[in-house]
């Protein structure tokens, strides 16, 4: 299994040592845009070579494939990871105390399980930009993203601070990396200098009720199960991409119940049903929109919660990785059938 365009010129080296290649494409554009056309065309050659392609989306299918090549096999999420597994909620709560994202003091352990089975707390600590931290009953906005311009940052702060701040009491989370941990991200600290820098010029009274996270990354199951008790505890997840391949921030909030707003962009569109399992923005840049959307369900409970159940019910369907090993399965079978046949 060779992953996503860097891969693409090892797929004949390894054909020729007689193994069966299958390329998994993570990424995909809504529109082809000269960039996106130039590159398909640079690599579909290599590409075409694999014995089998898989794509996320059938738009994201490259120009020059062959489609009886292309399996379609979209992204899903582990429901026992320390991203997803469950948490009770004086859990969630003792994890965000114990990462300096929420005051107060544990009234639990702030516990995760790692992958191997054993359990761990979280000790590293979180750097809020700004310092403040949430307060112990605060009502939060989040989103989890990297610090990276196509997720937006600023239209997720200016939005809240135009459009939602003045009307409700909550707060609105930014979580991102630490970024000097993601050597391969270089853009990162451009992107959070300005972030800061939207936070600075908010006024003050909303400044406050703004947090930029930076979530330790020493340890990345711990960075998960700090991840996954924001998504826990957030009363409204947002993915305001300006563009995503599929957007596994969403299928996570989605698996643990919570209402999402999204932008309606590649992958998302998959994952939520406007209006039955979460809200869809049709235009990611309107923060008016955005802002009606958050303040809808922070205002009617009762809606946030019909769409966070119907969430939970569409991620068990179709975006657990149950699902995607059955169509592993399938794909492989007849390759290594193939191959014993040689
Ligand atoms: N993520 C994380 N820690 C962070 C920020 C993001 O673990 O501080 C995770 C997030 O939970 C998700 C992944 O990074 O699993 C991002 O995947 P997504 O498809 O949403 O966007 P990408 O970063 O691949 O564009």
């Amino acid at each position: 299994m060779l992953h996503d365009p860097q891969t693409a010129g090892l797929i004949p080296a390894v054909r020729e040592r007689g193994v069966p290649v299958v390329w998994r494409c993570h990424i995909g554009a809504d529109a082809d845009d000269d960039r996106v056309l130039a590159a398909q065309k640079f690599l579909v050659d290599f590409v075409c070579q694999a014995d089998a392609l898989v794509f996320s989306r059938e738009d994201y299918i490259w120009h020059g494939v062959d489609h009886d090549h292309v399996t379609i096999i979209k992204p899903t999420i582990d429901a026992f990871s320390p991203k997803n597994q469950d948490l009770e909620a004086a859990t969630a709560r003792a994890i965000l105390q114990a990462a300096g994202l929420r005051t107060g003091r544990p009234a639990s352990a702030p516990a995760f399980r790692r992958m191997d089975g054993t359990t761990e707390d979280v000790t590293h600590r979180a750097t809020v930009h700004g310092g403040g931290g949430l307060g112990p009953d605060d009502r939060f906005v989040l989103q989890v993203s990297r610090w990276d311009a196509l997720k937006d940052p600023l239209g997720v702060i200016r939005g809240f601070a135009e459009h939602a701040a003045a009307h409700t009491d909550a707060h609105l989370v930014y979580a991102g990396p630490a970024v000097e941990a993601v050597a391969d991200d270089p853009e990162g600290a451009a992107v959070l200098r300005d972030a800061r820098q939207a936070w600075d010029d908010l006024p003050s009274g909303v400044r406050e009720r703004v947090h930029l996270a930076l979530l330790p990354m020493d340890d990345l199951e711990e960075n998960a199960a700090i991840v996954n008790a924001l998504q826990r505890e957030a009363s409204v997840v947002v993915q305001k991409s300006l563009a995503e391949g599929f957007g596994l921030t969403v299928a996570e909030a989605m698996w643990k119940a919570r209402p999402v707003v999204a932008s309606r962009v590649g992958g998302i569109q998959d994952q939520i049903e406007h209006g039955d399992s979460g809200v869809l923005l049709d235009d990611a840049r309107d923060l008016a929109a955005y802002g009606e959307a958050v303040l809808g369900l922070l205002h009617d409970e009762a809606l946030a919660a019909a769409l966070g159940h119907a969430a939970r019910e569409r991620v068990r369907d179709h975006f657990l990785g149950s699902e995607s090993l059955l169509h592993y399965l399938d794909l492989l079978q007849p390759l290594l059938a193939r191959r014993d046949r040689r």
